[in-house]
């Protein structure tokens, strides 16, 4: 998006990409594991290329996408790594994704005939077939594993399919069901073997598992939020605890200050009232940009070196502050949330206040919100 630089922004992401490759480098310690940045749904909401590459730069060896047509826009910004995609639209062809050079990963048997009709001797079709280990959502149910193990079989053996992994997704319900979709994965990976297929890379880890069950490493951990600072499981693991640094600060500008008497209703609905005489900051940003309406009267914002609270509905495209007797003027700066190290709300103030997780909350700010990429603090 183009800006005015002299212009103050209404509202903007700041995306740190230094961040992302030191957190990138962070699992990499942790884990010593190689890793697959996940960078689908625009890097949740952070940019997917400046994401992908900043990732890289970190020590990602692969990348991991969920549609084709995201693997497609990383190419076309030059992006030449590996990268794997695994859900697809019912009927698709792969012929575009194997001349790219991207991974597929196959859920259903229809998918493996659709791939080994787009590969060919000179360009086979690269795959990893998913196995279905207990979440019911995309894979290959058991039953059809030892099908797709001879049909893969043979299509390699004809030279127009690269089998170069086999993957699984566990559920994060507790260890002992995420061990067992382990068992099943590895019991899996074992009838492949049995019949000759042994790929390259087997993984089964999201960020949650690399952290917290070791056992789920294997060849590959897929790091999502991971990279952008957060913890997948806040009650479980503290993100300032593991070294990672968040990646995203959303900030707007007051737009407008009002001082007011006791008893003014705010905003639609009245749904907060004035209890003396105050002064009110106007904040540009709302719904509309993946602010969530369900933390009104609730969620955090800074202003200057006070944290104070959304006051009165978040509509569509403002929500107002009550900041009493602060000396707040337009133009001044509102964090919403950033990282918690430097005295901005947390991501998951916001999760909370909404009901739900800090990957929601991220992914889900908004295309109006424009994306300004810093490094270490400073502008890219
Ligand atoms: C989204 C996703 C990931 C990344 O999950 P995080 O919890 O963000 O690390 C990994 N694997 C698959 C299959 C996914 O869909």
């Amino acid at each position: 998006m183009v800006s005015d630089s002299t212009a103050q922004p209404l509202r903007e992401a700041v995306i740190d990409t230094d961040a992302i490759t030191a957190n990138t480098r962070t699992f990499g310690a942790l884990t010593s594991t190689p890793i697959l940045a996940v960078v689908k749904a625009n890097a949740y909401g952070h940019g997917a290329v400046r994401t992908a590459r900043a990732a890289l730069a970190g020590g990602a060896v692969m990348l991991g996408v969920t549609d084709l047509s995201e693997a497609f826009e990383l190419r076309e910004a030059g992006i030449t790594a590996d990268i794997l995609s695994w859900l697809h639209a019912p009927g698709t062809r792969f012929e575009r994704a194997v001349a790219e050079r991207i991974t597929i990963g196959i859920s259903t048997l229809e998918q493996l005939s659709a791939a080994i009709d787009a590969g060919s001797v000179a360009n086979p079709a690269r795959v990893h077939l998913k196995l279905d280990t207990g979440l019911s959502r995309n894979g290959l149910p058991p039953e059809d594993w030892d099908e797709a193990f001879a049909v893969a079989l043979h299509a390699r053996q004809a030279g127009v399919l690269d089998v170069d992994g086999l993957f699984s997704h566990v559920s994060n319900t507790s260890d002992a069901d995420d061990r067992a979709a382990l068992a099943a994965f590895l019991d899996g990976v074992e009838r492949a073997a049995a019949i000759g297929i042994r790929p390259r890379l087997r993984h089964i880890a999201a960020t949650a598992a690399a952290i917290g069950l070791p056992d789920t490493r294997l060849d590959l951990v897929r790091i999502g939020i991971g990279l952008h600072g957060l913890s997948p499981d806040p009650d479980k693991f503290r993100a300032a605890e593991l070294g990672l640094r968040p990646s995203m600060t959303l900030r707007g500008t007051v737009a407008n200050v009002r001082r007011v008497p006791a008893g003014t209703g705010l905003s639609y609905g009245y749904a907060y009232r004035t209890e003396r005489e105050t002064t009110l900051a106007l904040v540009p940003l709302g719904y509309a940009d993946g602010i969530p309406r369900q933390a009104s009267n609730r969620a955090p914002v800074r202003i200057g070196d006070a944290v104070l609270r959304v006051s009165g509905r978040i509509a569509m495209d403002q929500f107002i502050v009550d900041v009493g007797d602060a000396p707040v003027a337009v133009g001044d700066e509102v964090v919403l949330f950033g990282d918690p190290a430097a005295g901005d709300p947390a991501v998951e103030a916001w999760a909370d206040a909404a009901d739900t997780i800090n990957y929601e909350i991220v992914t889900r700010i908004g295309g109006r919100v424009p994306r300004r990429e810093v490094t270490d603090g400073a502008t890219a």
